[in-house]
């Protein structure tokens, strides 16, 4: 557990540090709020994969790609603990018939996110967690992201998104099966 308290603390010692008064109107609440507002971005260290999985992979008769498109991403990057947000692709196949409910990608997703990241960690958290859970054959990851540390800070850089990969198994091996899933992911939407 985070210890609010302290979090207050050191928050109001740097909104002194940086010259600004924490006795002001709009401020006084703000350490409290900073510090609720980071135990809640920080949240994913506290999770466990295995449980937030369990229950929630279904059996099915075949062993087709599955793909999970266009999941929102918002983490912390943690050079400067500045927000990277975007979206994030998922492929797999699975070796048993086993896939997993809808939501729970989404949640693995946000359990890996909502802690200090780097976008090619954090990518390659959420394929490994993916494979391992469903003993699957191969998985494909691709996170899209824009970095408000790259896009804030001395030279601009507004427009420039940051894409990471992982590849494991057979999309790791084969090349028609990497491709299948590419060609998914960048099929234009039928609804
Ligand atoms: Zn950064």
């Amino acid at each position: 557990m985070v210890d609010r308290q302290k979090v207050e603390k050191l928050i109001r010692e740097l909104i002194i540090e940086i010259g600004e008064d924490p006795e002001r109107e709009g401020l006084r609440k703000t350490p409290e709020r900073v510090a609720a507002t980071y135990e809640f971005l920080t949240s994913g260290y506290k999770e466990d994969p295995k449980r937030l999985i369990n229950g929630a992979i279904f059996k099915q008769e075949t062993n087709n790609m599955v793909i999970a498109r266009d999941i929102e991403i918002y983490s912390l990057c943690e050079h400067h603990m500045l927000p990277f947000f975007g979206r994030c692709h998922i492929g797999y196949i699975s070796r048993e018939g086993k896939v997993f409910g809808v939501s729970k990608l989404a949640r693995l997703v946000d359990m890996y996110a909502r802690r200090l990241q780097l976008q090619e960690r954090l990518t390659h958290q959420i394929a490994r967690a993916v494979m391992d859970s469903i003993n699957a054959e191969g998985v494909g990851v691709i996170i899209e992201a824009h970095h408000l540390c790259m896009m804030m800070r001395g030279v601009s850089k507004q427009n420039s998104m940051m894409t990471t990969s992982s590849v494991l198994g057979s999309f790791h091996e084969s090349v028609a099966t990497r491709n299948e899933f590419l060609a998914l992911i960048n099929r234009p939407r039928i609804m």
